[in-house]
């Protein structure tokens, strides 16, 4: 291994590269049309289509961010081999982007190489979820220059996971326990020393059974089986349920959130007959917590369909799907190219977690279709999906926003 030495800061962000890189950046991901459609409200008519967007949808400053740094990283460091810690973010037609600008990729299904193959030449990018304290202390170690492009968001969701370790309290973490985010967070609450504990609780359910096990304790054995994947090495429910301080991945559902965070104070509160012992910190971010009032509010007078366009693996996005389908028929679209007909669609059914095809989708006559898109979508698909749903319906378009 050559020997570590400390990374080199570099300031990415000048003017003459960022000139270069919004250009870049705008002609991949914009959409003029969104924006008009976006200038006057939101709404736009076509023939008897009527289209709503969301007052917020699609990229949220953190990933704009990391786009502009990966951007900027493949400008400056033109000629040295570039690796992603996994996915930027999750948008496969983004991480197409980079992958055909020559950004390689360290982890998942087209992995190039392993961080123990790594150079002190090599850049290492850390995505918008961040990574795990292990795999930066390796990254670091080989001596690579790292482009950080960790969310200022998530990492206000570390410090608090890092302080409850520092003061003995356990964090439970709403969030899914094998998302980047989530697993980067998890790390960060073993604090410094390692001497931290985490419980990661994925929805109401799981959080019943630990509420369950605060209240009257339990079969020991059953309960860690039950989280094996989803606590630290040597958490002992008898133990590290003492003091709990709960988090959450940035991109939870905010009313689910809330329950969790209500029902575990109730459960310690039932315990102990008082809340000392319980701590909570609400850390979901902003550009989640925008992209689902602005849903809400369009909900309030439900459109005859929702799309909601972005990656299956979104966090956000699969929130503002399950969202939209309590009140409209609503389909999870990756891209246009799921609009098969007028007839046919493919779409992602948030509760099988996989991609389904489904008939009838498009209803004949006057419509009005709302479209949402996660943080991680680009306009530029969610124009596609505009243009095609026309299309579908015999409309032309753009001419009349
Ligand atoms: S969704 Fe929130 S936490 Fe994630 S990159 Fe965007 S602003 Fe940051």
């Amino acid at each position: 291994m050559p020997p570590a030495s400390p990374t080199k800061r570099v300031n990415l962000r000048t003017p003459e590269v960022m000139e270069e890189v919004q250009a870049a950046v705008e002609s991949h991901y914009h959409s003029p049309m969104v924006e008009r459609l976006r200038a006057t409200g939101g709404v736009g008519r076509f023939g008897d289509v009527t289209v709503r967007l969301a007052k917020q949808f699609g990229f949220c400053y953190g990933v704009e961010r990391a786009i502009d740094l990966a951007y900027a990283a493949r400008k400056v460091f033109a000629d040295r081999n570039i690796y992603l810690v996994g996915e930027i973010i999750h948008n496969p037609d983004v991480n197409a982007q980079l992958t055909a600008m020559g950004i390689r990729t360290l982890s998942g299904p087209c992995k190039l190489t392993d961080i123990d193959s790594l150079s002190p030449d090599d850049v290492v990018i850390i995505p918008a979820f961040g990574a795990e304290v292990s795999v930066q202390e390796r990254i670091k170690a080989r001596g690579c220059q790292i482009v950080d492009t960790t969310c200022g968001d998530v990492m206000s969701v570390w410090k608090r996971v890092r302080q409850y370790a520092n003061d003995g309290v356990t964090s439970i973490i709403h969030g899914k326990a094998d998302h980047e985010e989530t697993r980067a967070t998890s790390s960060r609450a073993r604090s410094t020393g390692g001497a931290g504990h985490f419980l990661v609780v994925y929805n109401l359910a799981e959080t019943d059974a630990v509420c369950s096990y605060l209240r009257q304790g339990g079969d020991r054995e059953e309960f860690l089986a039950k989280f094996r994947h989803a606590c630290s090495e040597g958490f002992d429910p008898d133990v590290h349920l003492q003091k709990i301080g709960v988090a959450n991945q940035t991109t939870m559902l905010r009313s689910e959130t809330e329950e969790v965070q209500r029902r575990l104070r109730a459960a310690v509160l039932a315990r102990d007959g008082a809340d000392d012992n319980f701590r909570v910190f609400d850390t979901i971010c902003g550009a989640t917590q925008e992209r689902q009032d602005a849903l809400l509010e369009m909900l309030v007078a439900p459109p005859d369909l929702m799309l909601v366009v972005g990656g299956y693996n979104s966090s956000n996005t699969t929130h503002l799907a399950d969202m939209a389908k309590e009140k409209a028929p609503t389909y999870f679209i990756l891209n246009a190219g799921c609009l098969e007909s007028a007839d046919r669609i493919r779409h992602f059914d948030t509760q099988a977690c996989q991609e389904v095809n489904a008939s009838g989708w498009l209803p004949c006559g006057p419509i009005c279709v709302g479209i949402t898109a996660g943080a991680s979508c680009p306009s530029n698909l969610i124009e596609d999906v505009l243009l095609r749903l026309l299309e579908l319906k015999g409309v032309p378009g753009p001419a009349t926003v």
